[in-house]
């Protein structure tokens, strides 16, 4: 059967400043590198041919029903005010609604420039189309709200970064939306306040059809953004470029660059290349989406009849946040140390060993993973000092039914470690594809022991350490 997908646009039929319809720049020779059969299966989308998929996902056949555009956003950039970025690398193909009645973005990145392109090539190599393709899939099977990849199509045309002419690739992704705070602040900052109720209204009707007005959308977005965070640090997850153009109002993670998972457990972990000041350290996700989040409330002022009121009501959303966050903290902290509901009784039983584990150089993922057993000890420098956290664990947890369930199920034994997705990414551009599919397989199924799968469990040796990541 030919490839079909069933479109229905909503975001193509909204006024000229949100986009500017754009087509994808053609490519000289796409090949497919992967297509993510169950997903398509989950949007409806009939297979054809690898041809077939390869031309589409690459931008070079339009499907009938796309309506390409290039969507218009602001955001701020480590602090400073970008009035207008804009995709100058993806196009919006279009939406369908899934199987389950959720309409979903379809977007290709790296698909050419578009007015928003700046100075910038439109384009992305295969480094970083392969790292989001792994990252975002092993997010969602870790349970994290996320963006998830559809296929990745080799272009056959070279993309030229710092360190010269590299494989290019386009990246399909699936999303719940793409509106950002960005969205938010591009209208605000033009001073287009029928702009911004039209999107108001939008993103309540598509994702959060109980909210009341922009007072109540604000509550909702900061919930769910507070939950993602915590739940990024239960995972050891680092996003690297939490710009506002970043931050999605599904509440989903979205624009996989820079982004890293912790080995080695420090909380003031930065990969990124270009966070210099630490901005996006791992311990610092909660302030940083807490600031975001009063950028969003800033650009929602203009909505409100009784700006005095709502600047208060916006003050109390936002200042809310890092406590709703930090809750979520210490139930998933509590979970991942076997505790059904815990306490505030309970926190320091969990930040002395995270105090541990910085000064023991302990692994995030194997520690907890086997907190239970002897092999925890060896995490650490030096494994005595964790022998009287252990005891006290235990007289913990003893009251606890079910705790090890309950930690199997939070403690993966399986994250993407930078190391094997540079090993994967080097296989993949001299065309070996096998450690990418590896990656996949495994990490489909995070929670489950694979003794066959080991090695992947493995810290970097010291020669394998990855000291920075980049945008790509
Ligand atoms: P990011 O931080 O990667 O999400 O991107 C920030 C902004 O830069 C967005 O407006 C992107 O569309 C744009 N951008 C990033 N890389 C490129 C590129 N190679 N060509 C054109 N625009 C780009
Ligand atoms: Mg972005
Ligand atoms: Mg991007």
């Amino acid at each position: 059967m030919a490839l079909q997908i069933p479109f229905d646009n909503s975001y193509a039929q909204l006024p000229q400043p949100f986009h500017t319809r754009i087509n994808p720049k053609p490519v000289r020779a796409p090949q497919l590198l992967h297509f993510n059969t169950a997903l398509a299966d989950e949007l409806g989308i009939t297979r054809g041919t690898d041809s077939e998929l390869a031309e589409v996902f690459s931008g070079n056949r339009l499907p009938d029903g796309a309506e390409p555009l290039a969507q218009a956003y602001a955001g701020h950039q480590f602090g400073g005010f970008s009035p207008s970025l804009g995709d100058g690398r993806a196009n919006l193909l279009g939406e369908v609604v899934d199987r389950d009645g959720q309409r979903r973005d379809i977007q290709l990145k790296g698909s050419g420039p578009t007015p928003y392109s700046r100075m910038g090539d439109g384009r992305a190599w295969m480094g970083p189309v392969l790292r989001e393709y792994v990252v975002s899939e092993a997010m969602h099977a870790l349970g994290v709200p996320t963006t998830r990849a559809l296929a990745a199509v080799a272009t056959g045309e070279p993309v030229y970064r710092e360190s010269g002419g590299l494989p290019g690739a386009v990246l399909a992704r699936v999303a719940s939306s793409h509106v950002r705070v960005g969205t938010f602040q591009y209208f605000a900052a033009r001073r287009d306040t029928d702009a911004l109720k039209t999107l108001c209204d939008y993103v309540i009707d598509r994702h959060y059809p109980q909210a009341t007005g922009p007072a109540d959308l604000l509550n909702a977005v900061a919930q769910r953004q507070a939950h993602l965070v915590a739940q990024w640090m239960s995972v050891g997850f680092i996003h690297g470029v939490m710009n506002t153009d970043n931050t999605a109002i599904s509440g989903e993670t979205i624009d996989y660059g820079p982004c890293a998972f912790l080995d080695t457990y420090h909380p003031q972990t930065v990969f990124s290349s270009i966070d210099a000041q630490g901005r996006y350290a791992y311990d610092n996700q909660i302030n940083v989406i807490t600031w975001n989040l009063a950028q969003f409330a800033s650009s929602l002022v203009p909505l409100m009849t009784d700006e005095k009121a709502a600047v208060a009501a916006f003050t109390e959303a936002v200042h809310a946040m890092p406590e709703i966050a930090e809750a979520e903290w210490l139930r998933r902290f509590g979970a991942k140390i076997g505790l059904a509901s815990a306490t505030e009784a309970d926190r320091a039983l969990i930040t002395d060993l995270l105090d541990l584990m910085t000064h023991g150089r302990a692994d995030f993922t194997n520690t907890f993973r086997t907190l239970a057993s002897r092999a925890a000890r060896d995490q650490f420098l030096d494994p005595a000092q964790f022998d009287p956290w252990q005891a006290r664990w235990r007289s913990r947890v003893q009251s606890e039914p079910d705790w090890q369930t309950r930690m199997d199920d939070a403690n993966p034994a399986f994250i993407p470690r930078n190391h094997r997705i540079e090993q994967m990414i080097a296989a993949a551009v001299s065309g070996d594809m096998a450690p990418f599919q590896r990656l996949l397989d495994v990490l489909s199924r995070p929670f489950v022991d694979q003794p066959d799968a080991s090695d992947l469990t493995h810290p970097p040796e010291p020669s394998e350490i990855v000291q920075q990541t980049f945008c790509g």
